[in-house]
């Protein structure tokens, strides 16, 4: 086998996964509309106009629509009041064809994130960032759960199948992804280690997982001799890089060619973590959908 078809053979294709997920859940719409006369809906709402973040909801608009569900995007102007946030928030709690709510983040610094995430009925927060599917997550029971960590859980399990008894180290501890993830793994039988700003030589940790899942926002941050020779590194980062020639790049926080060379799989950036965050919105808006009419 010629090397770089060996080391090609190591990125994890998250498009390709997401996009099978997506069309087994297009599939599961179908059937749903068919049985129930019902079509699950997905609202999301941006405040402000933040470049990355209206990219990301056009995709999931554009997402939502290709799997046979509802889209209801809701862009607010920067200066929207908390109130009026908050009554939109009610009205569509309220909405029998909306069955998942998604606020995106970050939110302009004026409005508070927690009494915003909270205020969407915990049923339809599809993004699982509110106290209770988060309190749920944490003891052991059934919610919503985040999607970006969700989709690191499902990249993990068709990559290495079973992951008990695995070390999983986690860099980044925030709680939309590197605390839920730590939840999620411990579920599957994993030991956990999870590293942040304040972790004193967190390279060393590094170098004890099986899993490296990173999670941070700072650029190529983690070198490629942090990753354990066989490792599976799950890349959650993306920056946007300024190249000499005056155009740009996104890249992820882990030194991408010198872990590949080290690592068992890894997923690339972009390509990798970010269409099964797409994916999994869409597969929890579903179940929202079917709880909503077993009158869960
Ligand atoms: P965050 O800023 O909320 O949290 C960052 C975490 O990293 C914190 O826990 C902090 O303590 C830790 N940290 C910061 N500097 C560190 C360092 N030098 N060493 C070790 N730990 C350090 O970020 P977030 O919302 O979790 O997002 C992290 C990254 O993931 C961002 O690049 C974001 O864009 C990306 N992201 C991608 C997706 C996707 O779908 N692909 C989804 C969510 C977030």
């Amino acid at each position: 086998m010629k090397p770089d078809e060996a080391c090609r053979r190591k990125i994890i294709d998250g498009k390709a996964i997401a996009r099978a997920l997506t069309e087994s859940i297009k599939d599961k719409v179908e059937h749903f509309r068919v049985e129930t006369g019902k079509i699950p809906g997905l609202a999301v709402v941006l405040v402000g106009n933040d470049p990355a973040s209206e990219v990301y909801v056009k995709n999931k608009a554009i997402q939502t629509h290709r799997a046979g569900m509802r889209s209801f995007m809701h862009m607010l102007p920067e200066t929207t009041a908390q109130d009026e946030l908050l009554e939109l928030i009610a009205r569509l709690n309220a909405d029998a064809a909306i069955h998942g709510i998604l606020v995106q983040l970050p939110l302009p610094k004026h409005l508070d994130r927690n009494i915003v995430i909270n205020a969407i009925a915990p049923h339809k927060d599809v993004d699982g960032l509110g106290e209770a599917n988060a309190g749920r997550l944490s003891l052991g029971m059934d919610g919503h759960v985040p999607c970006t960590p969700l989709g690191c859980l499902k990249l993990l399990q068709e990559t290495l199948g079973t992951l008990r008894g695995l070390h999983a180290v986690i860099i980044g501890a925030s709680n939309l992804v590197g605390k839920p993830m730590a939840q999620l793994l411990l579920r599957q039988g994993c030991t956990v280690s999870i590293a942040h700003i304040d972790t004193k030589d967190p390279g060393s940790l590094a170098r004890q997982g099986d899993i490296l899942i990173v999670a941070v926002g700072k650029a190529e941050l983690v070198p490629g001799d942090w990753v354990k020779p066989g490792a599976t590194v799950i890349d959650v980062g993306i920056t946007r890089m300024d190249l000499p020639d005056g155009k740009t790049r996104l890249v992820g926080d882990v030194a991408f060619d010198d872990a590949l060379e080290k690592a068992a799989f890894i997923t690339p950036v972009p390509g990798g973590v970010g269409p099964m965050t797409i994916a999994c919105l869409l597969s929890n808006t579903f179940d929202a959908a079917c709880e909503a009419d077993k009158g869960v």
